[in-house]
Order: structure tokens, then C-alpha cells, then sequence
């Protein structure tokens, strides 16, 4: 499969990165962000929504330092996963995502800002083309959703990024910076509930770190993950659990992998902690949090199966966590 033309910038500043994407702006340029390359480049050898310039966030120093608190978005997996400072959790959901090789060129900003994904869309060219194409890349045809047809409105391709729930559930915040500046959001206010917008990221914005409360050091967390096949697979479900030992209140359930966004299940575990006299009733929590996710089928696995997979991966996860009192 080859690569389309496009040009590569290598800005090695922050302000260039962000003076470079201004001006491609101005200019009407189309342009993209990329780190590891790993999802963009992949997409692109099959003609998915290429653009003429692509803009290379590696070489900004400031985007590659990691410690307990803040990571930058350019720091790979692999490095997330040696670095001491890393929070256990971290360690272990970055070590379910794809291969050892793709890791040592994949990285944290990448993961959070993965496309959405689709069996009608992460496909070669000529084969979107023999369906006449989809929604969300319609080649101007004005083609409909292939999952949720006869609305010509929304995407539902899945978000299928592992780290996501697992900074959720260590109430992680991003740092964003762009043309109007800089700006900090809770990470669950980041993804945009439809399959082509993603995120909250305005033209010529990107997500410059992840930043971390100290108080996470202090939390103890489990991930489990659902895949085809355990060797690289993207999780067909994903939940990940975290609590403070002793401090019920602490208690964070998220998922990935079901709808176009990761989700903190905070009113499924507010409620339930509150119906349950501030005790957890492990399968009962499982099941209301099965019950708040809609996959659809536009993955490997059928939505019935993910779904009620998130009842066990849920179960897992609270168990790993030990005695929920
Ligand atoms: C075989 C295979 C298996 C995989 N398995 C998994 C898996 O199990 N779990 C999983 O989560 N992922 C998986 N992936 C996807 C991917 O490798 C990882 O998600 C990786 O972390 C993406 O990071 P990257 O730096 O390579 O992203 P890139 O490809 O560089 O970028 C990904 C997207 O994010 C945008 N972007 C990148 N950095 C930024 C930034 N800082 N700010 C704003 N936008 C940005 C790019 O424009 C692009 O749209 C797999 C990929 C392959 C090829
Ligand atoms: S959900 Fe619909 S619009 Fe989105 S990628 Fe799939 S088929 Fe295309």
C-alpha cells in the first residue's frame, strides 16, 4: 500500500507547532497532527481523509517529558510503561495496547486522540468504494451511514482507545493548546459524542500533555480488556476501575470500546453506592453499568456480546480492586 503526497513539517516548538497550523489555516491548507503514526499513517495508505500537509509533533522537547503528575503527549507507550514515575495502572493498560514494536513508536497524545473506528471505514479504498462509500468519508457523494442509515447526520464509529478509561478512572485533566491558547479540562469532558468530530479540539489545536491530581499516587486500579486476539488487538471492551483503599467515595468505573467516546460511569456508581447504604454489590454494579452502554455493530465482535462482556470485565475489575468497603 503506498503513501499519498503530503508535506511533513517538523516544527521543535510548541509556539511553531501552533504558529505553523495558524498559517496552513490561513492559507485554506488542509493539515494533520501526528506523533507515533501509528493510526494516522495506516489511514492514510488507505486514502481515508488524507490531507496535504501533516505536522509532526515529535520534535517538541517539551511534549516528551513524563513524571508522576504530567506526561507529555509524545511520550510513547513503551515509555510510559518503563518509567518508574508511571502510575501501576498506566503500566498495565499500556502494556494490552497492540505490540511491543507498535508501542515503542505509539504515544500517549495519539492514543487519547485516536479516529474512531468502523468496518465501513477502516477499509481499503476500493473497497469503500464498492459500497459507495460511507458518511464519514463520502469522497462528496453525500453517502449515508451504513451502521444507522437514513439519517445522513451522525457517525457512530468506536472509539476503541485503551488508555482513556484508565485516566478517567485517575481523574486525569489534558492541557490543550492552539491559536487562542492554552487550556486544562477534566479528560471527561475531551471526547464529543459523535464518531467524526471525536474530541473538543478546534482547528490548529492539539493536546500538548496529560496531567495527573498527586492525590492518584494514592489510588490502587485494574483494566480488563476484550480482544479478538490477545497478541495486538484493539478492545472490543474495555473497563477500567479505580478507588483511594478505604475511601468508597474514591470508587471511578470507566469504558471504552462501546460508543463513539470513552465514559466515567459516575451516576451509575453514585447511585448504586447510594441505594446500597455506601456498599458495593459488585454484580449489581456490573449490571448498571452494562445497562448504560449502547454498542453498536461496526466491530469485530457482536454488540449483544460486548455488551454483556461489560458485565464480566466490570465484575473483574471492582474484584481486582479488593474488599470495596
Ligand atoms: C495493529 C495495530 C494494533 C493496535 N492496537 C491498539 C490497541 O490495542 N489499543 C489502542 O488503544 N490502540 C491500538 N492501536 C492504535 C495506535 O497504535 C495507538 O492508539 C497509538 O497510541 C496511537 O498513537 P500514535 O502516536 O501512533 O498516533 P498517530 O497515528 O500519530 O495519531 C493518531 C491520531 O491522533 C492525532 N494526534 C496525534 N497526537 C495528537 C496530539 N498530541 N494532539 C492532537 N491530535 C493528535 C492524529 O492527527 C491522528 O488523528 C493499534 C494500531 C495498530 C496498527
Ligand atoms: S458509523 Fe456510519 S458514518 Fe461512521 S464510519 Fe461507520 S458507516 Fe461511516
Amino acid at each position: 500500500m503506498l503513501m499519498p503526497p503530503f508535506e511533513l513539517h517538523h516544527p521543535k516548538s510548541v509556539d511553531e507547532a501552533v504558529a505553523l497550523a495558524a498559517q496552513l489555516m490561513e492559507a485554506g491548507e488542509g493539515f494533520d497532527w501526528v506523533a507515533g503514526g501509528t493510526d494516522v499513517l495506516p489511514n492514510y495508505k488507505w486514502r481515508i481523509n488524507t490531507k496535504p500537509h501533516v505536522i509532526s509533533l515529535a520534535g517538541i522537547p517539551e511534549a516528551n517529558s513524563i513524571s508522576s503528575t504530567s506526561i507529555g503527549c509524545t511520550v510513547t507507550l513503551d515509555a510510559l510503561i518503563q518509567s518508574d514515575e508511571s502510575h501501576p495502572l498506566l503500566v498495565e493498560a499500556a502494556s494490552k495496547i497492540a505490540s511491543s514494536l507498535i508501542r515503542k513508536s505509539a504515544t500517549v497524545g495519539g492514543n487519547l486522540c485516536l479516529d474512531t473506528r468502523c468496518f465501513w471505514y477502516n477499509q481499503s479504498e476500493d473497497w469503500r468504494r464498492s459500497i459507495d462509500w460511507c458518511h464519514k468519508a463520502d469522497c462528496g457523494t453525500g453517502a449515508d451511514c451504513r451502521v444507522i442509515p437514513n439519517q445522513n447526520t451522525l457517525c457512530v464509529a468506536t472509539y476503541q482507545g485503551d488508555l482513556a478509561p484508565n485516566f478517567m478512572a485517575l481523574e486525569a485533566s489534558v492541557v490543550l493548546v492552539g491559536p487562542a491558547g492554552e487550556r486544562t479540562m477534566p479528560l471527561t469532558e475531551f471526547f464529543e459524542l459523535d464518531g467524526m468530530k471525536k474530541n473538543v479540539l478546534t482547528p490548529g489545536e492539539f493536546l500538548l500533555r496529560v496531567e495527573l491530581p498527586e492525590a492518584a499516587s494514592a489510588r490502587v486500579g485494574a483494566y480488563q480488556k476484550l480482544r479478538v486476539r490477545e497478541s495486538w488487538d484493539f478492545p472490543e471492551a474495555g473497563v477500567a476501575a479505580s478507588w483511594v483503599p478505604g475511601d468508597i467515595d474514591s470508587l471511578r468505573v470507566a469504558s471504552t470500546a462501546l460508543e463513539s467516546i470513552p465514559k466515567l460511569h459516575d451516576a451509575e456508581v453514585s447511585a448504586h453506592l447510594k441505594a446500597n447504604d455506601r456498599t458495593v454489590d459488585v454484580k449489581a454494579l456490573a449490571q448498571a453499568v452494562q445497562k448504560s452502554v449502547k454498542p453498536v455493530n461496526n466491530t469485530a465482535l457482536p454488540p449483544a456480546y460486548r455488551r454483556k462482556m461489560v458485565r464480566v470485565l466490570t465484575k473483574r475489575a471492582l474484584t481486582a480492586l479488593g474488599d470495596l468497603r
